[in-house]
């Protein structure tokens, strides 16, 4: 059965074009997701279909009137929906939400512009979602990171070990990927990858995995339980790196 993946805004090519390339098109022709998109408009007000108005209180910027959008989700809405908003004030999304959302039938995406949406919108939605810690003109960029995050999850979308050996899926960094040349301005593959030594290949990426992980992310090592492997793993690594630490000391 198809995600079926419904997304309203004020801008549908904005959301149209990158889903209609590489991955995310192929997932939609094979039949995994359904992805249909709504321009606000139809519901707007007036002659003029008017979907905004000035804050009130003063200010600048205009907000998004609840009506358009109330209307919006009525015609969409089904009782397995999840309906998500997008706003700087929501959630973090992450991998784990990815997954959560990979496993619903039906997503609402409501994407609004200017200033946003009137509150009175909040009570209507299931999920408010933020991809970060900074502001964008829209909610389309932040509905296409979240729906491209969260279709090629769905089984059958990639190839499984893709999605199952990446960064996050087991709470840690992917270990680093080489492809042909063998050596490539003076930096050769490291040799393990080449012997064909399968457990020893599986070894060295997960100690690698550690390495980066510990480098760039040590809040995901602090914040997550390793197995007996992984610790020891772990424990070589870091007496390496405290080596390698030490020869980057200039002699006095
Ligand atoms: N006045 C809002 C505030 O200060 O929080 C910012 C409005 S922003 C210019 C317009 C819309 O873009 C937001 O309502 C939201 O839908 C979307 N948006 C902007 N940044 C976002 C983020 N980091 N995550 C999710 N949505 C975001």
């Amino acid at each position: 059965m198809a995600l079926e993946i419904d997304v309203i805004t004020l801008f549908p090519a904005m959301i149209r074009a990158p889903l209609g390339e590489s991955i995310p098109a192929r997932i939609q022709e094979r039949g995994l997701a359904e992805i249909r998109v709504h321009d606000l408009r139809e519901w707007g007000l007036g002659r003029h279909s008017s979907v905004d108005d000035y804050t009130y209180g003063g200010g600048a910027g205009m907000v998004l009137r609840p009506e358009p959008v109330a209307a919006a989700l009525a015609h969409v809405r089904r009782p397995d929906s999840t309906v998500i908003l997008l706003d700087p004030g929501g959630e973090r999304f992450g991998q784990a939400r990815a997954h959560d959302l990979a496993g619903r039938t039906h997503l609402v995406f409501v994407c609004p512009r200017y200033e946003g949406v009137d509150e009175r919108i909040r009570s209507m939605v299931d999920l408010e979602v933020s991809i970060g810690d900074y502001v964008l003109t829209g909610g389309e960029l932040p509905a296409l990171v979240i729906i491209d995050a969260v279709i090629r999850l769905l089984p059958g979308a990639i190839d499984a070990e893709s999605t199952t050996e990446e960064s996050f899926a087991t709470g840690l960094l992917e270990y680093p990927q080489y492809t042909r040349p063998a050596t490539f301005e003076g930096h050769p593959v490291p040799p393990i990858l080449v012997s064909g030594d399968h457990g020893a290949v599986r070894r060295w990426r997960l100690k690698e995995s550690l390495r980066r992980t510990l480098r760039l992310r040590p809040d995901l090592i602090a914040d997550r339980p390793l197995t007996r492997d992984e610790a020891r793993l772990l424990a070589e690594v870091r007496l390496e790196e405290a080596a390698a630490g030490d020869d980057d000391v200039a002699p006095g």
